[in-house]
């Protein structure tokens, strides 16, 4: 079958932000992924702090099935861990109390140091030792456990516990502030995205990213695997967002790691910093992705907290491209229903930006093509109930035109290759169709109107506003045309 469309499962007006969900045990069977997918997710993600080879496999295979079954093709991103210090192994919880001395050691023997009363524990990364410097923060366990920096030398950093509590096994160590001289894409990563490759994933979402230079160590990656999944730069740390300009300039999709970020930078610092990589994601015509704790309530409870619905509510007015769910879709009792609940909350908010008639800031336009796609969302927005037609080899252009955020016309975005329909499902207000294209480009556009008209999708008088650079007479040309359906 060549046609994936949003017609016959899909309600009748179409959601602009997409829905991305983490898979787990909660939403890994077919009837759930099912469920999940006709409830209108976007993108599946996979989180690769969690997931073995096997599995991976075997999951990616069956969204491809379900996918098929179901006749709408969403989008796989592999979320890779990136560099990660943590705590070694203990034989039982260590319960710290506050104003304790504790140390956190690099080399063996070197566990208190010959001291009967300093507890310790290991730490997998030896240069932990060189990075750090007295007075420095240490957050253990999602910041659960804090500790000041005392003393330092070849073998431990020692602490004073400023907040106590449990300390178990192997807990993630995050240090705020600190330049950790840890490679940004791993051994462990490399393994990872070699099997997501195989598998056929459309994106990979690299974590802990500090520079442009991460990223370009993971595209000659994809490069040398003649590979065109995109890249998702998951800001999580004050690197990040000291080089936030070239990180966005660099990645092909920006997602706010909020998780990581609200250990990493002081919370209060959070929402400036979401905006501001929102903002700096439009101005540069970057996709970007809202994660963590959106519905985390959700994880047991049928209803999101107020506070929740109000955070959807801010990314979607936002206008970001995507909303995502971690715990909420991997482990918790309320999979579908928080995926309902995205769908239900951006539909309503998308409404009333509609009726406010909210206006896009402003887009740096570097090229003459931006220009062009720009006249083409000005035309649409001139046209209400109008919608935008274009054609899309490598999904560029569709880019271009989700950036430029059309008011209320949907993108309808035809491309002859299944791989970017797929990397089209993150994209806000486009709607991927899939297609080949005939040799003539009349033929293509002809083509699409009546496959359109055929699921039923427009109806005769719908005005589309066609953005198109296909090939004519060996000439590639940019044009922007309006056409009435008859
Ligand atoms: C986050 O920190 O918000 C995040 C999405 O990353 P992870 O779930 O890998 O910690």
């Amino acid at each position: 079958c060549c046609c994936f469309s949003f017609s016959s499962s899909m309600p009748s007006t179409i959601r602009r932000t997409k829905i991305i969900f983490t898979l787990g045990p909660a939403t890994e069977s077919e009837e759930m992924l099912e469920k999940l997918i006709r409830a209108g997710a976007d993108v599946i993600r996979l989180n690769m702090a969690h997931a073995k080879h096997d599995w991976t496999r075997a999951v990616i295979k069956r969204v491809r099935e379900v996918s098929r079954r179901v006749g709408r093709d969403v989008a796989i991103m592999m979320d890779i861990k990136g560099p990660e210090i943590r705590t070694g192994d203990v034989a039982a919880p260590i319960e710290l109390k506050a104003g304790e001395i504790f140390d956190f050691t690099v080399r063996p023997g070197g566990a208190g140091e010959g001291s009967e009363e300093i507890r310790s524990v290991n730490v997998n990364y030896q240069d932990l030792v060189n990075d750090i410097k007295v007075g420095d923060i240490v957050l253990v366990d999602s910041g659960l456990l804090r500790f000041e920096v005392l003393e330092r030398n070849d073998r431990h950093i020692r602490c004073k516990v400023l907040t106590p509590g449990q300390l178990t096994s192997r807990r993630h160590i995050n240090l705020p502030g600190v330049k950790v001289n840890l490679p940004s894409f791993t051994d462990k990563d490399r393994g990872d995205a070699l099997v997501g490759l195989e598998a056929g994933i459309d994106f990979i979402a690299m974590s802990f990213v500090r520079e442009a230079a991460d990223i370009e160590q993971l595209r000659e990656f994809l490069r040398w695997h003649d590979s065109r999944v995109q890249i998702i730069a998951k800001i999580e740390d004050q690197s990040a967002i000291a080089n936030l300009d070239e990180i966005v300039r660099a990645c092909d999709v920006l997602m706010v790691a909020r998780g990581d970020l609200g250990i990493e930078c002081p919370y209060e610092e959070l929402p400036i910093i979401q905006r501001r990589a929102v903002q700096t994601c439009q101005a540069l015509g970057r996709p970007v992705i809202i994660a963590t704790h959106m519905l985390e309530s959700m994880i047991t409870q049928p209803m999101p907290t107020r506070a929740e619905i109000t955070d959807v509510a801010n990314a979607v007015y936002e206008l970001a491209d995507c909303v995502m769910l971690s715990g909420e879709t991997t482990v918790g009792r309320y999979p579908l229903e928080s995926v309902l609940m995205l769908d239900k909350i951006s539909r309503r908010i998308e409404a009333d930006q509609l009726q406010q008639g909210e206006t896009p800031r402003p887009m740096i336009l570097t090229s003459d093509k931006m220009k062009v796609l720009r006249s083409a969302v000005v035309m649409a927005n001139e046209l209400p109930g109008s919608a935008i037609l274009t054609f899309t080899r490598r999904g560029f252009i569709a880019q271009g035109l989700a950036a430029l955020r059309p008011l209320q016309a949907p993108i309808l975005a035809f491309t002859p290759h299944e791989e970017t329909f797929r990397q089209m499902r993150l994209l806000r207000a486009i709607e991927p169709w899939y297609m080949p294209f005939a040799s003539d480009p009349d033929t293509t556009i002809e083509n699409a109107i009546n496959m359109l008209r055929k699921e039923g999708r427009i109806q005769v008088g719908a005005r589309l506003v066609v953005a198109t650079d296909l090939l004519s007479q060996n000439r590639l040309f940019d044009s922007v045309q309006l056409r009435t359906v008859k």
